[in-house]
């Protein structure tokens, strides 16, 4: 028995049976039923109207073939995902990743934890994901934009602003989302929000670049404030992966004065001892698409270690994940632990492995969870889509205070919740609690037709 609770038990064994060998998206079921104990036992209206089978199930699943002609004229297939997984308090909103890794279990793991994430922005946004298994690194541009082009063609059958809105993810950014924004309208004729993360003379928003970046240390901000009195003030904070996530997590801890001295990317890290600089890193990796290795050859006292794990090893105050999934293991916790961290908030999806989370909590280490800490991105979008809605453009700082506000409150609802049931300071069980209430509220009322 993994669980005390024999409902649980029993939705959790059902969801094994029925997604078998899909670990990434076993993984994150298993975290929110563990936190629905309490709530199960306080609620047996929930347990009534079967909100928890129905919410582990996605309402639909797409799976697509993607056929592209590459450089030398050879035809290429990769596979596309739309998991559209709740739309109970809004359209399907989530991300696309394009990465060799994504198969159904990391598009149904990503689009189940959207689903309380989104609903703890506060925002109407349902829970979705997509992607596919195609490699944009060392593409040509024609190569990426015809990917795109045949990855939309199929896409735009089941999307639409009003139904289900994608976003960026892994490996899209706004070149991507432009190819495929492109696409879209010159398929359906009309120029509709339907993408977010779009380019800003298209109807994107400001912020939204630096959005889950900036969210993620608005969040860690308010996590350190409230529960230990304390700042990114004289931090050093270690920061994994080098991409969007990264790249605007390592201006705001700078801005809020901490001193960001690592940084990686899936083949090794980068350490400066005299706090990164951030304008050398933008150049690799926003103009010239290259690796953090190139790093060392432009700033002085730099050095650079191949395997990405091993940046866990630097001493730290604050560790913000912010690669890929499961890139913090129970190893790595035990040594950011020993080195005296005091705060891990997660900027990617799901970095931590469940031991790290435990050894942390253990440890009396501040946990912040992905689905809280990192939903400044989608929040930003959903911000987006309301600024299409009306035609019009707010300005970076109305954004940028919406986008606070709105971390600032994610932080005190998970924090109320945890205390609420039983757990206070617990982020993990907070985020999920408060997450789910909601999505099972509107559940119950639209019927079990849905
Ligand atoms: P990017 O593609 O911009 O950057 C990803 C970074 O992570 C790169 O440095 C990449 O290195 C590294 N990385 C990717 N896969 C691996 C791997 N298997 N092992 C080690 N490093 C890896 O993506 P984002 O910054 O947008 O996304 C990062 C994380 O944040 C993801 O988990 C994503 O789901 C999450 N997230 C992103 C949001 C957004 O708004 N962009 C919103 C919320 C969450 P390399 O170049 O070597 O692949």
């Amino acid at each position: 028995m993994e669980f005390k609770n024999a409902y649980l038990q029993g939705v959790y064994d059902k969801v094994c049976q029925r997604n078998a060998g899909e670990k990434e998206f076993l993984q994150a079921v298993k975290e929110v039923l563990e936190s629905l104990e309490p709530v199960v036992e306080k609620r047996p209206d929930i347990v009534e109207a079967g909100v928890i089978d129905r919410i582990v199930e996605p309402e639909r699943q797409i799976i697509f073939r993607v056929p592209w002609v590459d450089d030398n004229g050879k035809v290429q297939v990769n596979r596309g995902f739309r998991v559209q997984f709740n739309s109970a308090i809004g359209p399907y909103k989530g991300g696309l990743r394009l990465h060799p890794s994504v198969c159904a279990s990391v598009i149904k793991f990503l689009g189940f934890e959207q689903i309380f994430k989104n609903s703890l922005t506060g925002l109407p946004i349902g829970g979705g994901k997509g992607g596919s298994d195609f490699d944009p690194k060392g593409k040509s541009d024609g190569e990426v934009m015809r990917f795109c082009q045949s990855f939309m063609t199929e896409l735009s059958k089941h999307i639409g602003a009003d139904t289900d809105v994608p976003a960026g993810d892994i490996g899209t950014g706004a070149r991507e989302i432009g190819y495929m924004y492109g696409q879209y309208k010159r398929l359906r004729n009309e120029f509709t929000g339907v993408l977010t993360g779009k380019g800003l003379s298209y109807g994107g928003s400001l912020v939204r670049t630096e959005a889950t970046g900036y969210g993620l240390c608005y969040y860690t901000a308010e996590m350190l404030k409230c529960m230990k009195n304390d700042s990114f003030e004289g931090k050093t904070v270690v920061i994994s992966g080098s991409g969007n996530v990264a790249i605007y997590a390592t201006q705001k801890a700078t801005q809020l004065g901490g001193k960001v001295v690592a940084l990686s990317d899936s083949n090794g890290y980068i350490h400066d001892p005299n706090g990164i600089n951030l304008d050398v890193v933008k150049q690799i990796k926003e103009v010239e698409r290259g690796r953090i290795k190139e790093y060392v050859n432009r700033v002085e006292g730099a050095t650079y270690t191949e395997g990405c794990n091993g940046i866990w090893t630097i001493p730290c105050d604050i560790a913000l994940p912010c690669a890929t999934q499961n890139e913090l293991d129970g190893a790595s916790a035990d040594i950011l632990i020993k080195n005296g961290v005091i705060a891990v908030a997660e900027g990617a999806n799901m970095p931590s492995t469940p031991e790290a989370i435990e050894k942390f909590q253990a440890a009396g280490v501040l946990f912040g969870p992905a689905k809280a800490a990192n939903a400044g991105g989608v929040a930003t979008s959903a911000l987006e889509m309301s600024q299409n809605s009306e035609r019009l453009s707010w300005t970076f700082e109305e954004v940028d205070a919406k986008l606070q506000n709105i971390m600032t409150n994610i932080f005190h609802n998970s924090y109320n919740a945890s205390k609420e049931y039983g757990m206070e300071g617990n982020l993990v069980a907070g985020a999920n609690i408060a997450g789910f209430l909601k999505v099972a509220d509107a559940m119950m009322w639209q019927g079990i037709s849905y």
